[in-house]
């Protein structure tokens, strides 16, 4: 009967007719199925190279013992130790399904028909997705010229310039993901003190432990003087815990209020909730991630400079690299070499590829295999 099949896309939101849903890196199960090798290197999705911490996998294991019953709703031992942590009370915690599902959270407590929010070009994927799935606007503000210090990064003065009376929410990467882009300090908080107090500022800093620019700021560190300022962290990233999905927002506590009465009950479950308080308590693992990627970003970046490609400066754990021809064929010659990297013509970077800094080993690999393809 597909004849009788309702037009879903006409009853689906007019916002959420226009989206194009979210492009994962591809696995690497899947890529060894479809090409029939093994070994292969992905370097797609900015996960950690050192996996998982030892001390958060001991605690994710006991965990597993406790599935039977629902996990603790409101976190309250992760929600403490995040507390003492960042040094607030829990009532400014937010947890989430990975960080995404705070920003979720955000689009579905601030967001709604007739509202807005504006974030850069090249900005984090979801920021749209969010924001279109609650009926809201997605403004798009230009980025920074290519002829910048750091270019293609946030341009605050055009996100400025793009809001009105029905701006709800601003999102703010920082770093950006898939340009690695940062924001300094002066700028971002002179933006903050202009904002009005009745728009909601998330800076997302998923990437915030790999940080070591001097001029980088904790936007976690001014909550008090500007109650509409919402912070998302993950555990996806540094922690090595993408695959169980925690991420948290630090906010004014009315805001942590109006976002709990909206998220799931159980949201975050209890093994991950177990993983994420082993993580915090392994220092070491973060330090040697940290030296890791400071390694790799040079590794990358060298041998990008040498084969003549062009690099946006990056403070994250991934360089977007400039490979001067549609990279949609490029990725898929570095499939069929077993490396996953991740193009973003999606972002509006067509030229380019996000790879993920590695293991030393992986790096190598996707120098090689990249020289290879581009025959440079
Ligand atoms: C990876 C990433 C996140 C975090 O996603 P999770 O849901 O926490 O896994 C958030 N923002 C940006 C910009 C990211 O790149």
């Amino acid at each position: 009967m597909i004849a009788d099949l309702p037009n879903f896309l006409d009853l689906a939101q007019p916002g959420v007719r226009s989206l194009s849903p979210y492009e994962p890196g591809k696995p690497l199960e899947e890529l060894e199925r479809e090409y029939g090798i093994s070994g292969a290197v992905k370097l797609a999705s900015n996960e950690n190279p050192l996996g998982i911490s030892p001390l958060a996998l001991k605690a994710a294991v006991s965990a597993l013992e406790g599935v039977a019953r629902y996990p603790d709703g409101n976190g309250f031992a992760l929600k403490r130790a995040l507390a003492e942590k960042h040094g607030i009370g829990s009532e400014h915690i937010t947890l989430g399904n990975g960080s995404n599902d705070v920003l979720e959270l955000v689009a579905r407590t601030f967001l709604g028909p007739g509202t807005n929010a504006v974030f850069s070009e090249h900005a984090f994927a979801i920021y749209p997705i969010a924001t279109q799935a609650v009926g809201a606007e997605a403004r798009v503000a230009s980025a920074s010229p290519a002829d910048r210090a750091i270019p293609y990064g946030h341009d605050l003065e055009a996100i400025a310039a793009r809001m009105d009376e029905g701006t709800g929410v601003v999102f703010i990467a920082n770093p950006n993901n898939p340009t690695g882009t940062w924001l300094a300090r002066a700028e971002l908080e002179g933006f903050l003190h202009e904002l009005p107090g009745s728009v909601i500022a998330v800076v997302d800093e998923a990437y915030f432990e790999y940080v070591e620019e001097p001029d980088y700021p904790d936007a976690s560190r001014w909550l008090e003087r500007y109650p509409n300022l919402l912070v998302t962290r993950t555990f996806s990233k540094i922690y090595g815990l993408a695959g169980l999905r925690v991420g948290y927002g630090l906010s004014h506590p009315r805001i942590a209020d109006l976002l709990n009465r909206v998220r799931q009950p159980f949201n975050v479950g209890g093994v991950a909730q177990a993983a994420a308080l082993g993580a915090l308590t392994d220092r070491d693992h973060v330090r040697r991630s940290i030296s890791l990627n400071r390694k790799g970003l040079r590794q990358l970046g060298e041998a990008f400079e040498r084969m003549g490609l062009g690099v946006i400066p990056s403070a994250a754990n991934f360089l977007a690299v400039d490979v001067g021809r549609p990279a949609g064929g490029v990725y898929e010659a570095l499939l069929r070499r077993g490396v996953i990297v991740r193009p973003v013509a999606s972002y509006g970077l067509p030229t380019f590829l996000r790879i993920t800094v590695g293991a030393a080993k992986e790096n190598m690999a996707v120098i090689e295999a990249l020289r290879e393809v581009l025959d440079v």
